[in-house]
């Protein structure tokens, strides 16, 4: 039987604003739709969080035995500066600035981002659409968005009509926010300006002739709107309706508010069952973003060549640190928080590999490893706690230890179904590695190579030759290679 039919999850819908069951559309399958990155930069660790937060609840819905597709989508059309409905696209303007075709500024940071997210040990998406990719699809939406009467053209570009709408719908309901407030505390349009009202958002915007990023559409050439592509895709993919839609809580209004919009617009219901938003990472107490420069990069953390922390942190630290506060609650990056995070990821990995290393024993087991599983598994269906699974996690890390010194007992039988827990748990899960294990080994192997180099040395000092040549050939024939200068040897691996 599927996990999923003996445990109630229960998520937090930010439409609702209720923990709600979570109960698919489709029973045993999952739709689940996150907003990409937009590719002009490379991705802060902020990005990283949230990416992070539905990496884990992809991993959750899987482990309970759900079919998941998870449709992450890469923003590379669309997304005008401080997303704005006027301006410069970001990608056309990196373009501008750095002499690059809007496609390579794309590829560039696309690339990165994959990286980044390989060495935190994301799992791929399901399916990774491009805005650009999808522009007959937009197109197709916005003429029947104009059909139904919900939009209007002006000029070569086609707004959508927030005033009508809301006559029939409710604009604002997913941020709670009121269009008569919205338009009260809004200036007036100023005369040149082409929307009839100033919360109108744009679904097509006419190219300029020095914008580079055109398409030919029934309205003359142009570009998308930014909130269009993400309710193309996410129908394309996972259809008119779907379970999970995620993203960052800064993107709950206007981003996520116009995606509804546009759906009950054009198919005349909504299109998400659960509204989940991740909350931000800050440093400093201010949120981290691209556009303030208050951000760090995550390479920069996992080589330790920045100005704000003591030393480098591998990603499964880091990814530790982040697990350990609730996806919905805020979160403040600190040396002294990064710190506090890693020994307590030191100390869950030493206690998986302890527990492997046990010897069981006679006496009966004296931890209750059933009713341990299952809180464990109450924290996860409690809106994916992740705080609480890691402090439950500890009590069996502290029960490994009593084993471990003889205070406690584990029998043989006991043993594996343990530790298929904690692995499930950890890495599975959780999303960790364990690199403790991979930094210690480099670290005993290069202890080991110093020491050969030493022997080396006083073999050579005592012109025995014989052993000098035969340590530096047998380390060259390991991949080992030695290079002697002024300052002494030093080594490389191949
Ligand atoms: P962008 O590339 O700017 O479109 O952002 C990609 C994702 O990162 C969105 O889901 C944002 O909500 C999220 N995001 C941006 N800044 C932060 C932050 N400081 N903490 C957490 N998530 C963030
Ligand atoms: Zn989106």
């Amino acid at each position: 039987m599927q996990l999923y039919k003996t445990q109630t999850l229960k998520v937090y819908n930010s439409l609702t604003g209720k923990k709600e069951v979570f109960e698919p559309l489709n029973e045993g399958h999952v739709g689940m739709y996150v907003c990409g990155p937009t590719v002009y930069s490379n991705v802060h660790l902020g990005n990283c969080r949230t990416f992070m937060s539905f990496d884990m609840v992809f991993r959750y819905l899987k482990h309970l035995g759900f079919k998941v597709r998870y449709v992450r989508n890469i923003t590379d059309a669309g997304h005008l500066e401080n997303d704005a409905e006027d301006g410069e696209d970001k990608i056309a303007k990196k373009a501008r600035l750095e002499q690059l075709e809007p496609m390579e500024v794309v590829q560039r940071y696309t690339l990165d981002f994959h990286s980044i997210l390989q060495k935190f040990n994301f799992l791929p998406p399901s399916i990774e659409p491009t805005a650009t990719g999808h522009i007959i699809e937009q197109i197709e939406i916005i003429k029947d968005i104009l059909d139904k009467g919900f939009a209007y053209e002006t000029n070569g570009s086609v707004y959508f009509d927030v005033n009508t709408f809301n006559k029939s719908h409710s604009y604002g309901k997913l941020s709670g926010r009121k269009l008569e407030d919205m338009i009260a505390n809004t200036r007036a349009l100023a005369a040149q300006d082409e929307k009839k009202n100033p919360q109108d958002f744009a679904l097509w915007k006419k190219a300029e002739p020095q914008h580079i990023m055109r398409w030919p559409s029934p309205w003359g050439d142009g570009f998308p709107g930014w909130h269009l592509e993400c309710t193309a895709m996410s129908t394309k993919y996972l259809g008119e309706t779907f379970d999970i839609h995620g993203g960052g809580m800064d993107l709950k209004f206007p981003h996520h508010e116009c995606e509804i919009a546009q759906a009950e617009a054009s198919y005349g219901h909504s299109p998400v069952k659960y509204w989940l938003h991740a909350n931000m990472l800050t440093l400093n107490g201010k949120k981290m973003a691209k556009s303030t420069g208050n951000n760090i990069l995550p390479n920069e953390i996992f080589s330790g060549e920045n100005s704000i922390l003591s030393k480098a942190f591998t990603p499964s630290a880091v990814r530790f640190f982040m697990m350990q506060a609730h996806y919905t609650s805020i979160l403040d990056l600190s040396n002294d928080a990064l710190l506090a995070s890693e020994k307590g990821y030191n100390k869950l990995m030493e206690a998986i590999e302890n527990l492997g290393k046990l010897t069981p024993t006679e006496a009966p087991t004296t931890f209750d490893i059933a009713s341990w599983k299952q809180r464990c598994y109450d924290a996860l269906n409690d809106d994916f706690n992740t705080p609480i699974l890691i402090a439950t996690l500890f009590e069996a890390v502290k029960y490994i230890n009593q084993v471990k010194e003889g205070t406690a007992a584990l029998e043989q039988k006991d043993k594996e179904p343990l530790q298929l827990a904690m692995e499930q748990f950890a890495f599975d899960i959780l999303g960790l590695e364990n690199q403790q294990a991979t930094q210690n080994n480099s670290e005993a192997l290069s202890g080991t190579v110093e020491l050969l180099i030493q022997l080396r040395n006083e073999a050579r000092a005592n012109k025995d030759f014989a052993t000098s040549d035969k340590i530096r050939d047998q380390l060259t024939a390991l991949g080992i290679q030695l290079k002697d200068g002024k300052e002494g040897t030093t080594f490389s691996i191949s």
